[in-house]
């Protein structure tokens, strides 16, 4: 076990070292040479360290290098080094994290991460918290307790009863709503398409004005702070004045709400603690490695009522929290352990030091381009530049040309009709000299693909 374990760190550093002078996009040969890994299943046994060595060999220059501090697709955040080898060590633990008294360490880790978290995002103390895969799963938890909530008020019981012959629950969600609240949406029986739209601005924010004033019966309405696009926050605080109290409000927050940890940024998220349920992730602005999202809940009983399972062989009396009381999971790993260890190791002023940070590197992309004669879409507020290289046929150009170039990597979009290349920066690693050589390769490869 040793060695093995010795050479996994030897190798993983050797790979993140490599980053540096790798191209960001996976060398299109060792993809092809994936079929290497494609084995058919082996009828014996392989040394664990050959397991290894073949995994490095194919594996490592396949991978498209999101760790490192150049990658600006979608929105990735790196892996910070506390938290990635406190990752490695809970793998060694090996503990399935559903229960305090049988995975003591663990639970309490995520009860303590989930304090810290409560106060570093200034939302209600009280609230329950489930750490789960991602954002999209965080959206699918809150809006669980949401339909507990809005239908326990007209005496249905969801869990127990299930939606048919329930009373209908009208559900609110920005134009700009994130596919995956979409999905959650759909998963939970609520329907994809079967909610109202309410229009956006220019920016991609709800319009408050567009929202009813008046509800009657269960009502759930869909927010969202940081557009994956343009990272426009909905004014949550408006929309609770103008929906009343008696709605759920929940807020899909998922790189937005880090915004709260940020001195210059708070007022893009003021007053969003009036809301009912948070989702964001932590392998986005936090740093932490693949895959961690959280959900947080104002009122944790609803959260439990929607999550809490029960039988004879499972050890629910416990001083602590169960964790598997607020997780769609009962067994999973311990993400906590890497959310606790990003959190100590930045402390408070780290987690703003690197949020100020990325939204700064993001206005120096945005004045270098549009002063380079590029047009930039949107009003960058926090981590997310929307760019166009002329026409749409040349902004394709330019996004495919600068992935080849490999000195970084954006993707596209298309954003109110335009296409547009999207810059996202949100990780730890990314240094102002990174931003500099990034923008040299995109101004290069812009004017090289008129
Ligand atoms: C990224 C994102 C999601 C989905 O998050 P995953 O971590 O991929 O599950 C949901 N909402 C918004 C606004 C996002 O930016």
């Amino acid at each position: 076990m040793s060695s093995v374990l010795q050479q996994a760190a030897e190798r993983a550093q050797r790979y993140l070292e490599g980053l540096q002078r790798r191209a960001v996009a996976p060398d299109p040969h060792a993809v092809a040479a994936l079929d290497a890994l494609d084995t058919a299943l082996p009828d014996t046994p392989s040394e664990p360290s050959d397991v290894l060595a073949q995994l490095d060999r194919y594996g490592s220059p396949a991978t498209m290098a999101m760790a490192g501090p150049r990658f600006y697709g979608f929105v990735i955040g790196s892996a910070l080094p506390a938290a990635l080898a406190a990752n490695w060590l809970a793998s060694a633990w090996d503990q399935n994290t559903g229960y305090y008294n049988i995975t003591p360490v663990t639970a309490r880790l995520e009860q303590t991460a989930l304090r810290w978290l409560l106060e570093l995002l200034d939302l209600p103390r009280a609230s329950g918290g489930a750490f789960v895969t991602g954002a999209n799963v965080a959206n699918f938890v809150g809006l669980a307790a949401a339909r507990h909530a809005v239908l326990a008020q007209v005496g249905w019981k969801v869990e127990a009863d299930g939606l048919f012959g329930a009373p209908p629950i009208h559900v609110l969600v920005g134009e700009e709503a994130h596919p995956t609240l979409i999905k959650s949406l759909g998963l939970l029986g609520l329907g994809r398409t079967r909610v109202t739209r309410i229009p956006a601005d220019a920016q991609g924010r709800m319009r408050i004005g567009a929202l009813p004033t008046a509800f009657s019966g269960p009502t759930i309405i869909c927010t969202q702070v940081g557009n994956v696009n343009t990272g426009a926050c909905d004014d949550v605080a408006a929309v609770r004045e103008r929906a009343g109290s008696d709605v759920w409000l929940h807020v899909d927050g998922a790189f937005g709400l880090w915004a709260r940890a940020a001195p210059s940024r708070h007022a893009l998220v003021r007053g969003i603690d009036v809301a009912d349920s948070w989702a964001t992730d932590a392998h986005k602005w936090l740093n932490v490695p693949y895959d961690s999202g959280l959900a947080f809940v104002r009122d944790a009983r609803a959260l439990s009522a929607a999550m809490a399972i029960t039988a004879e062989y499972l050890p629910t009396d416990s001083p602590w929290r169960n964790p598997s009381d607020f997780t769609p999971e009962l067994s999973r790993r311990a993400r906590g352990a890497d959310v606790w260890a990003a959190l100590k190791s930045l402390g408070r002023s780290g987690v703003a030091e690197m949020i100020e940070r990325n939204c700064r590197q993001a206005r120096r992309f945005a004045a270098a381009l549009s002063g380079a004669g590029f047009d930039v879409l949107n009003d960058v507020v926090l981590n997310q530049v929307l760019v166009a290289f002329g026409d749409a046929a040349r902004t394709q150009r330019t996004i495919a040309a600068l992935q080849a170039d490999g000195t970084c990597w954006c993707g596209g979009t298309v954003w109110q009709g335009r296409s547009a290349m999207r810059i996202s920066v949100c990780s730890w690693a990314t240094t102002d000299d990174d931003v500099e050589r990034s923008i040299e390769a995109m101004i290069r490869v812009a004017h090289a693909n008129v």
